[in-house]
């Protein structure tokens, strides 16, 4: 199963809310999808996205604090509708492990390097990001 943090996030899933003119990207879904059948096959466990469109507001205010967001702002693909944040708190640190490897494996971001599945936090608890890359 998809599960959803807040019920907003169900709508952007669904392709009915956008924030600034911007949708979830197909390539996005299809990803979370394969997310989502992979968990239930190999833990049995559902997925919980915690986070899919951004605003330049809320970009904002997680980097708040931060003095290169201050000196020089950079994007975060979620304004682009390129990214999802999926809650880690359920799965066991192996599973983690498997999940950042057979994304990558499966949904390679490009050919520089840059990772589709990134295990991290910034700032507001550690989740697992994945991304597709922009058009
Ligand atoms: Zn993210």
């Amino acid at each position: 199963m998809i599960f959803f943090k807040y019920p907003q996030l169900k709508l952007e899933f669904e392709g009915l809310s956008e924030i600034e003119k911007r949708l979830v990207r197909p390539e996005l879904l299809k990803l979370l999808y394969f997310l989502e059948g992979y968990c239930t096959y190999n833990f049995n466990k559902s997925i919980i996205i915690t986070e899919l469109l951004r605003s330049r507001e809320s970009q904002d205010r997680y980097y708040r604090n931060n003095p290169a967001y201050e000196q020089n702002p950079w994007q975060s693909p979620h304004q682009f509708g390129c990214a999802a944040d999926i809650r880690s708190a359920v799965f066991e640190p192996e599973e983690i492990d498997d999940i950042i490897a057979i994304v990558n494996r499966w949904f390679p971001y490009d050919n520089s390097g840059k990772s589709s599945a990134i295990y991290h936090d910034i700032g507001k608890g550690a989740h697992i990001h994945l991304q597709v890359k922009p058009e």
